[in-house]
C-alpha cells in the first residue's frame, strides 16, 4: 500500500506563536501503518548507505529514528539538551530566533569511522540538524545521510547542509 504522509500530518495555525503553522507528526505516530511506512522508507535509504548507527536529537529525532535503528539492528545516539547525559560529553550550540540552543553527546555515543544517518522529525531553518552532525563529526562517526519526516522548504535548511544526501518525506513551503 502506497501512503501519502501528508495525510498524516496535521498544520496547527498559530502554535507555537502567533503567524506561525506547527506541522505536527502526532497523527502519522498514532497510526500503524503509516509510521511503519515512514520508518521503512528511512530504513531504505539508511541501509543503501550502509549505516553503522543513527543519531538524532531530542526529542522527535527519537521517534524517527530509534525505529529505524531497530529495523536495521543497529545502535542509536541520543543528542540531548542541557542537563540529562550523565557521562562525558561534547556540545555544540546554535542559533535559535532569539536565543542559542546547546545540544549534547555522550562522547562514547559514536566511535571513530561509524557511519551515521541523523534523523528528525522537521527541517525548518537547518540548525538543529547541523549541531547534530557536529557532534557526530567531532566524536570521529561519518555521516553518509540526513533524514526527515517534514522539510520546510522556504526556510532553506538544505542549504545548511548541503554537503549530506538529504531524505525528506514531505515538503512544505
Ligand atoms: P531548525 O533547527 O530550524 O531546522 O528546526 C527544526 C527543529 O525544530 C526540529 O527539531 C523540530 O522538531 C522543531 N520544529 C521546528 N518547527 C517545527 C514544526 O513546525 N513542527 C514540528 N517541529 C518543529
Amino acid at each position: 500500500m502506497s501512503i501519502n504522509f501528508k495525510d498524516y500530518i496535521a498544520s496547527v495555525d498559530n502554535f507555537p506563536e502567533p503567524g506561525i503553522v506547527f506541522r505536527d507528526i502526532s497523527p502519522l505516530m498514532a497510526d500503524g501503518q503509516a509510521y511503519a511506512a515512514a520508518t521503512d522508507a528511512i530504513a531504505d535509504f539508511a541501509r543503501e548507505r550502509k549505516v553503522d548507527m543513527i543519531a538524532g536529537p531530542e526529542a522527535r529525532g527519537f521517534i524517527v529514528g530509534c525505529p529505524v535503528a531497530y529495523k536495521l539492528g543497529v545502535g542509536f545516539a541520543a543528542a540531548r539538551k542541557k542537563g540529562k547525559l550523565p557521562r562525558e560529553t561534547v556540545s555544540a550550540s546554535y542559533q535559535l530566533e532569539y536565543d542559542t540552543a546547546t545540544l549534547y553527546l555522550h562522547k562514547d555515543a559514536i566511535q571513530p569511522g561509524q557511519r551515521v544517518l541523523v534523523c528528525d522529525d522537521l527541517l525548518a531553518t537547518g540548525g538543529t540538524i547541523a549541531a547534530t552532525i557536529d557532534l557526530v563529526e567531532r566524536l570521529g562517526g561519518i555521516v553518509v545521510g540526513t533524514a526527515f519526516i517534514v522539510e520546510l522548504t522556504d526556510l532553506h535548511g538544505r542549504d545548511k547542509i548541503k554537503d549530506y544526501d538529504l531524505l525528506a518525506l514531505t515538503q512544505y513551503e
